[in-house]
């Protein structure tokens, strides 16, 4: 096997929730992707004003979420950087390690427009295409254009909106709420015995 197509699911993941899945999923089947490698962010540049779960709980989290499915694996490139981590130091180490694949980052609308802001971003268009999904009912921001004609390939992919994030899993946990449908069952069971977002 010589040339692969790999999406790259960049994320918080605190914690990881059905809607990471599904993305990863419709992206993986609508593109024919051959894999996806989830990537837990470090220190998330944009979060740094709220507490956010410790690294090696939310790779654990991420590994129960991923473990039934052989296309989904995790690579803890970011969690193990005590900087900051930057999206581009990512592509660049996964081009090197996987210098014959062409590499995909999936994404959500909302993180899609953020891009702008992220570090050195105007090289991150020549070295990568964008998988995006919406991330509301409304039709895709005119914004997406408006990358576009600054030089980004993005590629919009069918993806029935699902209404889950992180922020309510952890709202729900907080308001003593069920979250078992909303999360991998091993998922749901790891955070209730942990007691986390408590
Ligand atoms: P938080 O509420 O803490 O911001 P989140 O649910 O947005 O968490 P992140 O880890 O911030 O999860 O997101 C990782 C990636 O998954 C981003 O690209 C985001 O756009 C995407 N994503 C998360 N939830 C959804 C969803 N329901 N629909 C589409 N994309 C999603
Ligand atoms: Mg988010």
């Amino acid at each position: 096997m010589s040339y692969r197509k790999i999406g790259i699911m960049g994320g918080t993941f605190d914690p990881i929730h059905n809607a990471h899945l599904q993305l990863a999923q419709e992206a993986l089947e609508s593109q024919d992707l051959n894999q996806v490698i989830f990537i837990p962010a470090g220190q998330p540049n944009f979060k740094q004003n709220r507490n956010i779960l410790e690294k090696d709980t939310r790779k654990l989290l991420v590994e129960l979420g991923i473990q039934d499915n052989d296309q989904f694996i995790i690579d803890d490139f970011e969690l193990r950087k005590d900087s900051l981590s930057y999206t581009i130091d990512t592509i660049e180490y996964l081009q090197r390690k996987y210098p014959k694949d062409e590499l995909f980052f999936i994404l959500g609308e909302d993180a899609l427009l953020e891009l702008p802001k992220w570090h050195r971003s105007s090289e991150l268009k020549n070295k990568i295409s964008f998988l995006v999904a919406k991330r509301s009912l409304d039709g895709f921001s005119k914004d997406l254009d408006r990358l576009r004609k600054l030089g980004y390939n993005i590629i919009e992919f069918p993806f029935y909106y699902l209404e889950i994030s992180s922020t309510m899993i952890r709202e729900k946990r907080r308001n003593n709420r069920e979250i078992r449908y909303l999360v991998p069952q091993k998922v749901g069971e790891f955070i209730k015995e942990r007691k986390l977002y408590r």
